[in-house]
């Protein structure tokens, strides 16, 4: 039989009672056993996600197939065949953490490769593109996504009236209003990587890339009257349906592709390459298939591996870098930010965080929680394997630099100043584009929701919206004004 302890490890007596003075007398202050349960059960929770809070995640294995060592120097995307660690986690973006998994939100998707060189991490979403190109509006976005400051109530007035006054937000605003709007599970959709990011080789040439990551389970989505169902009837259908396919052996898959643009290419194609509201179109840059992503193993404790997995667009490692998508540039500060906020400086020390194939050697020390032993690493990851020096240059064989690994130079130029992005830019081709490809059931779903939104917005705001639906496409705008008026005639 295990004994029951307190978490100084000394053995419990008695958990069933609590220690008084006499059968019915107060409870005694010295009772620190009891005392030290409720002090802990108080702080059981770290402060959620402000997006991406409510998520699923699992371990898995990356198999590359193609070898990409004519682009990149990355350790892990030379050998065909190479196997690499993965954690997944999914999530949606809008909600708490105990929201339904059933809403019309974007999906987080977001991987961590353990490489042999340190964490990469891909964090990205199951769209392609993104409301945003500049992060400046990113917090007055998500607040129209949130609940009202004083109604605490959802708010399609402020959510509309945001795009109405942001037509970047076009291209992402249809995809998430047609049927891929909610996708039926977390396995049953597509993930990107979203953001352009470089890739450089031996050679020192730069290659500009995005991540794709298609599911082999086919894409399914759910229409909105089949996603009330199950919210009302298991808010947590996603995150049920993932753990128990894997624990049932029946993993689901992905298969990775980039798309590969030379740097030089960037310098005059049509779309601004680093601009988040864009795809690059497949006819221009075509998937290539490099790898297959596996999820084959159930996490063994959900608060520490998925609440506390800290993902970052900033994980990068050699050969693989950031690109001047300013939305990128934004979350190589915020993501890494939250996590301090959220667990701590030493985040990266958490089993789920640490490298699993490498081990940590540097000079930071201290800080909350300082002496984790990642159980991956073989001496620990903090300290370093020599915990007695916290400087460096030294003359003692610390860790040193590697020249090697350093990126290639970058050309940037212009002035300092505040660029209007939103003038000259396209904000609607691609999503007509996107209306374009659609069968009439998808135009017919898209419309559908969103003139059953829309029509609880101002005049004012309707007013804008249509304008912008009717650039993207004339057929597009018109069908949702018929609708609107029709849903405000009743
Ligand atoms: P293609 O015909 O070559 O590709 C169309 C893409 O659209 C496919 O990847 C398809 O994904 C995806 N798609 C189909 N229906 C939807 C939907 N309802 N919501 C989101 N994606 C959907 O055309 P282009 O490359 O010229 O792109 C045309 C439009 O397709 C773009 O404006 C963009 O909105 C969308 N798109 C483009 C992507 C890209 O990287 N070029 C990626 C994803 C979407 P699947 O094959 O998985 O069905």
């Amino acid at each position: 039989m295990t004994i029951l302890t307190t978490s100084n490890g000394a053995p419990i007596a008695d958990d069933q009672n609590s220690l008084t003075a006499g059968e019915r007398g107060p409870i005694l202050l010295q009772d620190w056993q009891l005392l030290e349960k409720l002090a802990h059960f108080n702080r059981e929770r770290i402060p959620e996600r402000v997006v991406h809070a409510k998520g699923s995640g699992a371990y898995g294995t990356f198999t590359l197939t193609k070898s990409l060592s004519d682009y990149t120097i990355a350790d892990y995307l030379q050998k065909e065949g190479d196997e690499t660690e993965v954690f997944l986690r999914f999530s949606t973006v809008g909600g708490e953490m105990g929201s339904s998994d059933a809403v019309r939100d974007p999906r987080g998707f977001a991987v961590k490769f353990y490489t042999r060189e340190g964490n990469h991490d891909v964090v990205g979403n199951n769209t392609p593109v993104f409301f945003l190109r500049d992060p400046s509006k990113f917090p007055d976005f998500i607040h129209t996504q949130k609940r009202h400051p004083v109604t605490n109530l959802k708010d399609p007035e402020a959510m509309w009236d945001f795009w109405s006054l942001n037509p970047q937000a076009m291209h992402q605003v249809t995809i998430l209003m047609s049927d891929r709007g909610i996708p039926k599970d977390y396995r049953h959709m597509n993930g990107y990587g979203s953001h352009t990011f470089a890739l450089w080789n031996k050679q020192g040439e730069r290659f500009w890339v995005k991540w794709h990551f298609k599911t082999e389970q086919g894409i399914q989505c759910l229409s909105g009257e089949e996603a009330a169902k199950i919210t009302g009837e298991n808010s947590d259908h996603a995150q049920e349906d993932l753990v128990q396919a894997i624990a049932k052996g029946d993993f689901p898959k992905w298969r990775v592709y980039l798309q590969i643009m030379p740097e030089k290419q960037a310098e005059n194609y049509k779309v601004n390459p680093f601009d988040l509201t864009k795809v690059w179109p497949h006819q221009d840059y075509p998937l290539v298939e490099i790898g297959v992503l596996e999820l084959n193993r159930n996490v063994d404790n959900y608060f520490a591996e998925v609440e506390q997995v800290a993902l970052s667009p900033s994980n990068l490692v050699p050969g693989i870098d950031a690109s001047p998508d300013k939305m990128l540039q934004a979350r190589l500060f915020s993501y890494p930010d939250a996590h301090r906020y959220r667990i701590g400086a030493n985040y990266n020390d958490l089993p789920v965080n640490c490298p699993h194939a490498t081990r940590v050697e540097n000079y930071q020390r201290g800080g909350a929680m300082a002496g984790t032993r990642c159980p991956y690493s073989s001496q620990g990851t903090v300290p370093s394997g020599r915990a007695d020096i916290n400087y460096g240059p030294n003359s003692k064989n610390g860790p040193a630099e590697n020249a090697a690994i350093k990126a290639p130079p970058l050309k940037i130029s212009g002035d300092a100043d505040y660029y209007d992005h939103r003038e000259g830019a396209d904000d609607y081709s691609q999503a007509g584009n996107l209306y374009r490809i659609m069968s009439e059931e998808q135009k017919s779903q898209l419309v559908n929701n969103i003139a059953g939104s829309l029509s609880l917005a101002s005049e004012p705001v309707i007013g804008r919206m249509l304008a912008h639906f009717r650039k993207c496409d004339s057929d597009y705008g018109q069908r949702i004004e018929i609708l609107v008026n029709q849903l405000k005639e009743k």
